[in-house]
């Protein structure tokens, strides 16, 4: 029972009540709308009864339930916006080329349309597009520091998510934006590739996961996991990818895998790797089709592809090209 109490019309008297969730429905532009909401009933005789905060909390479960069917931005995230990027209500607003009060009133609990919901979203979802916008538009803001300050705002926000971007991750990210049809399978086949002459040539490895000896072949596990809906098709990557995120050698690497070993469907990498030493040594006495978790070390990897760099003279990593095309003669 509530320590409140509101008025009871039936008792004439101040009484505790009982909240309970109900399924209501509500109109909103002429449409119905059914939410989960609230009703409390007098602690006594049991009536319904009015009560502020809950016609507040059911209004809103109502308009929560409208923006969800008509994709508007929720209002968390509208709330969230101002803090996200250092700027104040009224300065959005400006930036935004809309009216003074405009955003405010959204951030009160005013529906936007489906055309600013969409720029809210946007703008909340990716930083670059906000500094963007922050560039272009400065001249609305009254203030210089009103830029500087989300500014460094947004530009801290944008080294985090590239700095929380793995290497393995942006480097999946590369093959996927220049490879057209890549399946899961041969993306292994290309991470596992990448690792092993990023260290034949650079003596260190460009990845810290550790590969697993699989029955198709060397598989990092995570990546395994994270595209395996895709079964035998090509990954869908991304339109736009900025490679400047790769040092120039990690780059020399990925640019000679993609054109010397990506050229080869998944099946016939898996026949490579399946005549390389580090993946027939790590199964060992396993039969062909029985499943294995052990870890390729990754000194046998680097050995072997140290092993093949001095054997085929490679002096850049576009020679890996060598290799690939006696390999291939051989299967
Ligand atoms: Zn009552």
């Amino acid at each position: 029972m509530s320590e409140k109490k509101v008025f009871c019309e039936k008792c004439r008297d101040d009484v505790g009540y009982i909240v309970s969730e109900k399924q209501l429905e509500g109109n909103i532009k002429g449409e119905k709308y059914s939410y989960m909401g609230k009703e409390a009933h007098c602690a006594q005789c049991g009536s319904e009864i009015y009560v502020d905060e809950i016609n507040d909390y059911n209004l809103k479960a109502l308009y929560d339930s409208y923006r969800i069917r008509n994709d508007i931005v929720p209002l968390e995230v509208i709330l969230k916006i101002p803090e996200k990027y250092a700027i104040g209500k009224r300065p959005l607003s400006l930036l935004l080329g809309w009216g003074e009060q405009t955003f405010s009133r959204y951030c009160d609990g005013d529906m936007p349309t489906k055309q600013y919901s969409d720029i809210l979203k946007r703008i909340y979802a990716e930083p670059d597009f906000y500094a963007e916008l922050l560039e272009k538009n400065k001249g609305n803001l009254k203030t210089e520091a009103a830029y500087e300050k989300s500014k460094r705002a947004v530009n801290a926000l944008m080294k985090t998510e590239i700095s929380s971007n793995k290497k393995i991750d942006l480097a999946i990210e590369y093959l996927l934006n220049q490879c057209e049809d890549i399946t899961p399978l041969a993306l292994q086949k290309a991470l596992y590739y990448i690792q092993g002459f990023y260290y034949a040539f650079y003596n260190t490895f460009i990845f810290s996961e550790e590969c697993e000896a699989w029955v198709h072949g060397p598989v990092y596990r995570d990546i395994y996991f994270r595209y395996r809906d895709y079964k035998f098709d090509p990954i869908k990557g991304k339109d736009e990818f900025d490679s400047t995120v790769f040092s120039s050698s990690e780059k020399a690497i990925l640019d000679s895998v993609i054109k010397n070993i990506c050229c080869y469907s998944g099946k016939v990498l898996e026949r490579f790797t399946h005549s390389e030493q580090p993946w027939l040594t790590t199964r060992g006495e396993l039969s062909e089709g029985a499943s294995s978790v052990r870890t390729i070390q990754k000194e046998q990897i680097g050995n072997y592809f140290s092993a093949v760099k001095e054997k085929y003279n490679m002096i850049t990593p576009n020679d890996i090209k060598e290799y690939t095309q006696t390999m291939f003669e051989q299967i």
